[in-house]
């Protein structure tokens, strides 16, 4: 049967009854249907106007909402972008998938089914197109992708001090890059990710494209570029007719606070603010149904709605539940939504956060309670968990169900696993053998540390433009009140060194690595002693950096240096020139080598 008889017999079931009209694609056997995923970083729901957001801000989003399936109450699982776009693919939460922190140090186990591979698998052509680093094909994401674009250019670096240096490029380049890919595939099944970065730290009011427009409000502009970048890749669908035969959906991966609940960006909380997603699903067609659906839905159910819609079994196991009969017009069932955040403890040592959330309640499980009714007080103003203790029960008992229920990978309970052991050591909370009874209540709450978490954002600004002594200023308090925060020790540590304070450096260092003995540390830590001439106690350091990241630059050339202050110079000559053959652009490491006798 052509495609063209195809959709006669389609137009005379929607004849049949008005009550199918929303099902009529739902009817056609073939051709199979295109999958465009448009993911939004960093975007707040309520900056689309779909969402109730600014009038004119996202006019192309708006419109597309006007033609889809609008879900006003989607959810992230979890505020932070690599974790959150594993849910989105694999439809597991975090304790399931494994991916919990933004640290690259975890990759999605291969054993786990992903949208792509499955596409895949069923003959579509995969292109995937990311925006940021830490979307990098080593942590996983790539598997299924038969073309994973994830090419930064090193002058996107931004400047915004975050500890992990967020690579990123324009939108408007990865929007570029998908089209140049979706052209040669527009005449077979294709599934395309694009992944916009745009409204993300550092906030710029893009005066280039819209001159004085945003400069009082730089996040939106970020959020005004996404809108257009989407407007390219829908006129494409149009241009070649592919709305007829593409699923277009679009979601958010998490928020941003813009300091709402004393919280600048995002990860530290688990408001609505960073927590409240866009998401929509356009049907194919000319017409396609449009509604709104008002149950609050989870970024899991993202996977197995899509699989769905597709017609393609989704595998067993998946926490995620279907949309399909709200796209279909029917009624969802309500079905609370989990979520949480290791942010505070992995950045600054302070209780995660568990979060359940049904259609009236947000409860929050940290060390003081929180409980917040939406249904009059949806900015999460009122804390209401002290008036509302069987609420909270109530809540706790449903969130310890569900958790019991995750299957976890690599991801024993925060608390017991190793490191994390010896981190609660080194904050003090693991008194002699005590460690089993040490519970999550026991460590600072992140609502205390936010304004030291906000003071080390300052510090890092003061840091970039030299300012070492106020910045020591601002990050003495910090350590003091958030005693195992690695970051504010570490960047103590480089300020008294600036400022060739050696011993309060070794000190502030020294705690560093004690927190989390990672390659940077100890290499800042072993180029103090270098500068010392201590090359004893240089020496253990550079060599467990260097175990741990082989291919640290800095960790192989300081070893050079270490064999020079031994009168080491032939080794010290083989070391500089390892370097080189790794970076030969290494300017200290050719600077040495003149310096050789
Ligand atoms: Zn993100």
């Amino acid at each position: 049967m052509s495609a063209f008889a195809g959709r006669r017999v389609v137009f005379l079931v929607l004849v049949a009854g008005a009550g199918l009209l929303g099902i009529w694609w739902w009817q056609t056997s073939a051709p199979a249907l295109n999958l465009l995923m448009i993911t939004l970083d960093t975007t707040r729901a309520d900056r689309l106007g779909a969402w109730g957001g600014p009038v004119g801000l996202t006019p192309i989003l708006d419109d597309l909402a006007k033609r889809g399936i609008v879900f006003e109450r989607a959810y992230a699982p979890v505020p932070i972008t690599l974790p959150s776009h594993a849910s989105l693919m694999t439809g597991l939460y975090p304790p399931e998938h494994g991916l919990r922190v933004n640290n690259g140090v975890n990759r999605l186990g291969a054993d786990i089914p992903v949208l792509a591979e499955l596409l895949g698998k069923h003959g579509y052509r995969t292109g995937a197109f990311v925006g940021a680093f830490v979307l990098d094909s080593q942590f996983g994401l790539d598997r299924g992708f038969e073309h994973y674009d994830d090419e930064m250019s090193s002058d996107h670096v931004a400047a915004d001090g975050d500890a992990h240096g967020h690579r990123m490029r324009a939108g408007q380049d990865v929007v570029s890059a998908s089209l140049a890919w979706l052209t040669g595939r527009r005449r077979e099944h294709f599934f395309c990710w694009v992944h916009l970065f745009d409204p993300h730290t550092p906030y710029s009011p893009r005066e280039e494209l819209f001159g004085e427009k945003y400069r009082d409000r730089p996040y939106d502009a970020g959020v005004a570029c996404v809108d257009r970048q989407v407007g390219r890749l829908l006129d494409f669908l149009k241009r070649h007719g592919l709305e007829q035969r593409t699923v277009v959906v679009v979601a958010g991966d998490h928020g941003e606070s813009l300091g709402e609940h004393g919280e600048r960006t995002h990860g530290y909380t688990l408001y609505d603010a960073t927590m409240q997603v866009p998401l929509l699903i356009r049907l194919p067609g000319n017409d396609p149904p449009a509604r709104r659906v008002a149950v609050p839905v989870s970024l899991v159910d993202v996977f197995p709605t899509l699989l769905e819609l597709l017609k393609i079994d989704a595998p067993s196991g998946c926490s995620g539940r279907t949309l399909v009969p709200a796209v279909r017009g029917e009624q969802l069932d309500s079905a609370a939504c989990y979520a949480e955040t290791n942010h505070p403890f992995e950045e600054a040592g302070a209780a995660p956060l568990r979060c359940l959330l049904t259609d009236r309640w947000k409860y929050i499980r940290s060390p003081r309670r929180e409980l917040y009714d939406l249904s009059n007080d949806p900015r999460e103003l009122r804390n209401v968990a002290e008036f509302r203790s069987a609420e909270v029960d109530e809540l706790e008992a449903v969130l310890q169900e569900q958790e019991a229920r995750f299957v976890q990978r690599d991801a024993p309970t925060i608390v017991l696993s190793p490191p994390d052991r010896r981190k609660l050591a080194s904050l003090g909370y693991l008194g002699g053998n005590a460690a089993e009874t040490v519970t999550e209540e026991q460590l600072p709450d992140i609502k205390d540390l936010l304004p030291h978490i906000n003071a080390h954002s300052d510090a890092q600004g003061l840091m970039r433009t030299g300012e070492f002594q106020s910045a020591i200023g601002l990050l003495e308090p910090v350590v003091h009140a958030a005693p195992d925060y690695f970051q504010a020790w570490f960047n103590l540590g480089v300020c008294f060194q600036q400022l060739n304070q050696i011993a309060a450096a070794e000190q502030a260092l020294q705690r560093a690595v004690e927190i989390d003995g990672n390659a940077p540390a100890r290499i800042a830590l072993s180029k103090l002693y270098l500068s010392q001439q201590r090359v004893d106690q240089a020496m253990p350091q550079l060599e467990a950096a260097i175990r741990l990241e082989p291919n640290s630059v800095e960790g192989q050339f300081l070893l050079g240096v270490a064999y020079r202050l031994q009168g080491l110079d032939q080794e010290a000559r083989r070391q500089y020139q390892r370097v080189l053959q790794q970076d030969p652009e290494f300017l200290p490491a050719h600077q040495a080598l003149k310096e050789l006798p």
